[in-house]
């Protein structure tokens, strides 16, 4: 199909992003999906304070749908603990509240959207199990999955992993986690846990290849080691663990930053920048990645001046990011960070304000 309008590959918030903004700067474009319904993509669920701002510029209310506001950051390893607010209020959503609102968004705003899973990109011309599809420009918001032509080196030795699994609101759960974004460091990684709309516990964890290995291979061996050695792991699984479903992708190319690409091709989102997702910055910087890849076509800018400014906006804060999380995956670094965020609460949060992505100046 030949297109006179851009296509969008990907409806996850970049894609969604970059559709809304097109359309109101009155620009028709296509968006596709490999997926018909929106699903519940692994995330850990975190909305940082430069994520709202963003998505409150582009008119999603997360207010309405029912974001659980977050204002402490607590920190475990092993049996120590510490506790810091954070620079400004954050939220918990779900992805599947957050990527329907955005997709319906996105076709309200006039985006026509199609369901196809593109298996190759090259000049102007996508290849997808459908059709073939040829754009004069084409926005590529596949996030974690690669496509060929297009795919982002794996350099790491002992690959990153992230397991996610859901647990229902309790009363227990509500008291314990609470306001609070709680990263459990771990050696080889860290468990995030959030609690959402409705009060479910959104439980997600980075960990390397090595530290599943030691635990037998199974996320579920690995969730009963946490449970045995962290005692506060333990109280937040509590019996659920049994019944509950766990999601998993592999091989996360964290610290990844793309600064070149082929005319007429905008990168976007994780296809952008792949910051390590113990920063909770991913969304942030695949709304903002949208905004400016969008503002750059309509100024008729090229695609790789979009990407060479893109990439110089985040190297700072998946720098920093990528030097707080190899810090942490470690026995030692774990125990600093908890010494550190006792003794400097202020040290932490300008460690958190560093990692979101600058404004457009
Ligand atoms: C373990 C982990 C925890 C994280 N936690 C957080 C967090 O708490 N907060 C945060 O801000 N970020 C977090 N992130 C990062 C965040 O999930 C990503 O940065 C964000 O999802 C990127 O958005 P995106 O739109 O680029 O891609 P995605 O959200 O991955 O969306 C991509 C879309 O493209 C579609 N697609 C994929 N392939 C094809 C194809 N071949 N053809 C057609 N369509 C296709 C998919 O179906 C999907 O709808 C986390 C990441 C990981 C790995």
């Amino acid at each position: 199909m030949r297109l006179s309008h851009p296509l969008i590959i990907g409806a996850g918030p970049a894609g969604c992003a970059a559709a809304i903004a097109l359309g109101r700067g009155g620009t028709r474009c296509t968006l596709i999906d490999r997926d018909e319904e929106v699903g519940d993509p692994l995330c850990g669920g975190f909305l940082s304070w430069r994520t709202a701002e963003q998505l409150e510029a582009l008119d999603v209310n997360i207010d309405a749908l029912g974001a659980h506001r977050i204002s402490r950051l607590r920190l475990f390893a092993g049996t120590r603990s510490s506790e810091v607010a954070l620079p400004r209020a954050a939220f918990g959503l779900s992805r599947l509240a957050l990527d329907s609102e955005m997709r319906r968004m996105a076709i309200a705003n006039g985006a026509q959207f199609s369901v196809d899973t593109i298996r190759g990109v090259d000049s102007g011309k996508a290849i997808g199990s459908q059709r073939e599809w040829n754009a004069p420009a084409i926005f590529l918001a596949s996030g974690k999955h690669d496509i060929r032509g297009q795919s982002r080196p794996r350099t790491a030795k002992d690959t990153t992993l992230g397991i996610r699994l859901r647990l229902p609101a309790t009363p227990k759960r509500t008291s314990l986690i609470g306001d609070a974004i709680e990263l459990h460091l771990i050696d080889g990684g860290y468990v995030g846990i959030v609690l959402q709309e409705g009060g479910s516990a959104n439980i997600c964890l980075a960990v390397r290849k090595s530290a599943l290995a030691r635990a037998g291979g199974s996320p579920d061996g690995l969730f009963a080691q946490l449970a045995d050695q962290h005692p506060a792991m333990a109280e937040r699984l509590g019996d659920d663990l049994r019944d509950a479903r766990t999601d998993t992708i592999g091989a996360v190319p964290y610290g990844w930053i793309c600064s070149d690409t082929a005319p007429g091709l905008f990168r976007l989102g994780d296809q952008a920048a792949v910051i390590p997702s113990l920063a909770g910055e991913g969304i942030s910087i695949a709304l903002a990645s949208a905004q400016a890849a969008a503002r750059s076509h309509s100024a008729n800018r090229s695609s790789q001046d979009y990407q060479a400014e893109f990439a110089t906006r985040v190297r700072r804060p998946v720098r920093l990011a990528s030097t707080l999380w190899h810090t942490a995956e470690t026995h030692l670094g774990a125990r600093a960070a908890i010494a550190l965020s006792r003794m400097a609460p202020g040290l932490i949060a300008t460690l958190a304000q560093g990692a979101r992505i600058p404004p457009v100046a």
